[in-house]
């Protein structure tokens, strides 16, 4: 598929508008937040918000009529930009501080679930509060201590009461990033990945949107963590949590017995498919802020890239910096392609594992080298460096690990299934 890199007018204004945001507020308060682990950035916060809300806004009203479903009009179609704004974004939001990108309030990972599987009605009844009102966040709900990578071994349950009509969630989910700022402390939604019967596997998986301050789910723990400090990360607990029969993503239609072969697990791929772009963004983010200030801080000791030497009269300091540039620009194309394919409403499950592979790879790579060239200056806690290093691991981490997302790419060239290649 041909991709354009001409950005419409209005998306290359708000990116710009975001680069300044990230320079001038996030970078000033970057270290701070990374030392106050669970102080909340209030004047970032503050600041995104009202941005936020619009694109929030605009995002919905184009959700619910694509395809031509909609939750109370007229059939309408029209090409989209939104993946691949969102990836601008979310890179020049990293560069300026991964930690506090991650607190910026939004639907979130919550948002790109309810969209990939939700219904109009549920997308405007779940998502509307993003477009309103005082910050709120979003946040998704499926590690838990026995499934990580192997999301088909979750144990937290969902049942139907048939006297109320009403799901009654039991289990613990850990490492939810915004898990306590969508929890407790805005008019949030969390989606949580709960199975209807353990037996079935991967098939009994569904989403359930659980709204903040819901009786029976507690944030039971914060996390302190290596890197992205300013970002929250909790544990939450479900004790007999009651939640709307209509909660359940989807339609309700899914549950019948008869119907259940694999759909829920599509679900959970169809979000991965969103957010691995957003992920990849992120770590591009990052790459770049520490690749640059790098060249910068090598360039004014006179260490410069010569426009047309031949390999062989390059130092290893210029191909160490040759290399960082190549990284980031194949992690940057990769992102956006798989980025584009889903604005194009094509199946990107590929491409967007291996953008998430080679950016978690890129950017890891990328900040230790940094480290590394920058010597004490970039092991000392007086410039980033050494911040965006621990900043870089997570990327290989969440929404299927380096290795998780190798796999996938590997089944998906080779043909093989999910049972021969494991
Ligand atoms: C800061 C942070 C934020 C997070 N945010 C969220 C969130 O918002 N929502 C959420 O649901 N989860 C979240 N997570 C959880 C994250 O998605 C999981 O940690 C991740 O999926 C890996 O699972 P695990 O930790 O159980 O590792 P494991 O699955 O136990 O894996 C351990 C190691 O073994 C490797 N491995 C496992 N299986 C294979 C295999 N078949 N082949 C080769 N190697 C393999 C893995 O790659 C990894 O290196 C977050 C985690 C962190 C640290």
């Amino acid at each position: 598929m041909p991709i354009s890199f001409e950005l419409p007018e209005h998306v290359a204004n708000q990116i710009g508008m975001t680069k300044m945001l990230a320079e001038q507020v996030m970078r000033s308060i970057s270290r701070h937040y990374d030392e106050q682990e669970h102080e909340r950035p209030w004047e970032y916060i503050n600041v995104i918000w009202p941005f936020i809300q619009q694109i929030e806004k605009s995002d919905l009203r184009h959700s619910i009529s694509k395809n031509g479903e909609t939750a109370s009009g007229p059939k309408k179609k029209r090409a989209s930009t939104g993946m691949i704004r969102m990836i601008h974004m979310i890179e020049a939001l990293s560069w300026g501080d991964a930690g506090l990108y991650l607190s910026t309030p939004s639907s979130a990972l919550a948002g790109a679930a309810v969209n990939a599987v939700g219904t109009a009605d549920q997308k405007e009844r779940f998502l509307t509060r993003f477009t309103e009102g005082n910050p709120k966040w979003g946040a998704m709900a499926m590690t838990e201590s026995q499934a990580g990578s192997d999301t088909s071994n979750i144990r937290t349950s969902a049942t139907l009461d048939p006297d109320t009509k009403e799901w009654i969630l039991n289990g613990e989910k850990i490492f939810v990033t915004n898990g306590s700022l969508a929890g407790r402390e805005s008019p949030g939604i969390i989606v949580v990945w709960a199975t209807l019967d353990r037996s079935i596997g991967r098939a009994g998986m569904r989403p359930f949107v659980v709204e903040s301050g819901t009786p029976g789910m507690t944030v039971s723990k914060l996390e302190e963590k290596l890197g992205i400090r300013a970002s929250d990360t909790a544990t939450l607990y479900f004790d007999d949590c009651r939640i709307p029969y209509d909660n359940i993503l989807g339609s309700p239609d899914v549950v019948k017995p008869d119907e259940q072969g694999g759909k829920g697990f599509k679900g959970a791929m169809k979000t991965f498919d969103a957010s691995r772009p957003y992920v990849a963004a992120g770590a591009v983010g990052i790459a770049r802020a520490a690749f640059e200030f790098t060249r910068d801080t090598l360039a004014a000791q006179g260490i410069t890239i010569p426009e047309s030497a031949p390999l062989h009269k390059l130092s290893a300091v210029q191909r160490d910096l040759m290399q960082m540039e190549m990284d980031l620009k194949a992690a940057w194309l990769l992102t956006i392609r798989s980025a584009a394919l889903l604005d194009a409403g094509k199946p990107n499950n590929l491409e967007a594992s291996m953008g998430k592979v080679k950016a978690g790879k890129a950017v890891n790579d990328i900040t230790q080298k940094c480290v590394e060239l920058l010597g004490p200056l970039g092991y000392s806690h007086e410039f980033l460096v050494e911040k965006w290093m621990r900043d870089a691991k997570i990327n290989d981490i969440f929404e299927g690990t380096g290795q998780i997302n190798t796999l996938i790419v590997a089944r998906r060239i080779l043909g093989y299934t999910r049972k021969e290649l494991k």
